[in-house]
């Protein structure tokens, strides 16, 4: 490991959380939480996603959430966006980072986008063009990129076609994405380092879902390789839509805490977000998942017992 000890903690609850929810987050709350979220020190949160209301209701009051919340200076508000419309919605919001959607193997493409990986790689052009006139950040992403639930292991030759297209259209911030938790240390490694060799100017991100309890010891190992942004949910809201019960994102206060622990710092106030983690797991029992609550910080040490207890 380098020198550098210091990562990027995305919060995307608002988004990956919020979107996995049974029933819509009403408008007031979602306000009230995501300002609290920007109190917290994070740089980058992923806010809304642009979507069409009918595809995902969860999200149909983006254009409202975006318009209201307090946004403090410096901090990069980003949102998901599938289109043209969408991207033009993001724009009129004020929104600094567009994130493209895009999965790296065809089935789960057709099934999320209605189109073939490459075909929906297309259908970007028009967006990059269209932001090419506005302020807004277009950022890239690569969906089950360390497992497909319907194709299995994506091999790097897959990952580096989807580079070199994102690379002509100007897309050098890429997230990685194990969007059902398929990932393993050695995965991470071998196509984060596969893809920091052919294209070694691109910034990489993680986006990691705990399903098999494997996000954190990824998150070590791409770290390892280089990668200092990751992605996470607090209280690890969100969900896989493969399988019902599994669990979401990493929760934030478990990668901010991990991380720190091995002296590598976030800049985040943990108490502030553990406050947050709690309040969120209180309403949303079901869908949360955190170490952090359950077990507390290695720091908060138990008071020593005065007298030995004798057994037997
Ligand atoms: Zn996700």
């Amino acid at each position: 490991m380098d020198a550098r000890k210091e990562v990027i903690i995305t919060e995307v609850s608002p988004r990956d959380g919020f979107q996995s929810l049974p029933q819509a987050v009403p408008t007031e709350m979602k306000i009230e939480i995501i300002n609290y979220i920007l109190q917290c020190g994070f740089k980058q949160v992923e806010v809304t996603s642009f979507v069409h209301p009918k595809a995902v209701p969860q999200m149909s009051d983006a254009d409202e959430v975006l318009q209201r919340i307090t946004r403090p200076e410096g901090v990069i508000l980003r949102a998901l966006v599938p289109n043209l419309r969408g991207l033009e919605r993001a724009i009129a919001a004020r929104v600094d980072k567009a994130k493209l959607m895009l999965s790296a193997t065809d089935s789960h493409s057709m099934n999320n986008a209605n189109a073939k990986t490459m075909e929906a790689m297309k259908g970007f052009e028009p967006l990059v063009l269209r932001a090419e006139s506005d302020p807004i950040k277009i950022s890239g992403s690569i969906s089950v990129a360390f497992g497909c639930p319907y194709e299995g292991i994506v091999p790097i030759e897959k990952h580096i076609e989807i580079c070199k297209r994102y690379e002509q259209l100007g897309v050098r911030d890429i997230s990685l994405a194990d969007t059902t938790g398929m990932a393993n240390p050695e995965s991470i490694k071998r196509i984060v380092y596969g893809l920091q060799q052919e294209f070694p100017d691109f910034h990489y991100s993680l986006h990691l879902h705990n399903t098999r309890g494997m996000a954190f010891a990824n998150a070590v190992a791409g770290y390892a390789e280089g990668i200092v942004d990751f992605d996470s949910s607090l209280a690890g809201l969100g969900g896989c839509p493969y399988a019902p019960n599994a669990s979401g994102n990493i929760a934030t206060e478990d990668i901010v805490h991990g991380f720190e622990e091995m002296g590598i710092k976030t800049n985040l106030d943990l108490d502030k977000i553990l406050d947050i983690a709690k309040l969120l797991q209180e309403k949303y029992p079901d869908e949360s998942d955190s170490f952090l609550l359950k077990a507390g910080k290695c720091s908060d040490l138990a008071i020593a017992p005065t007298e030995q207890i004798k057994l037997g």
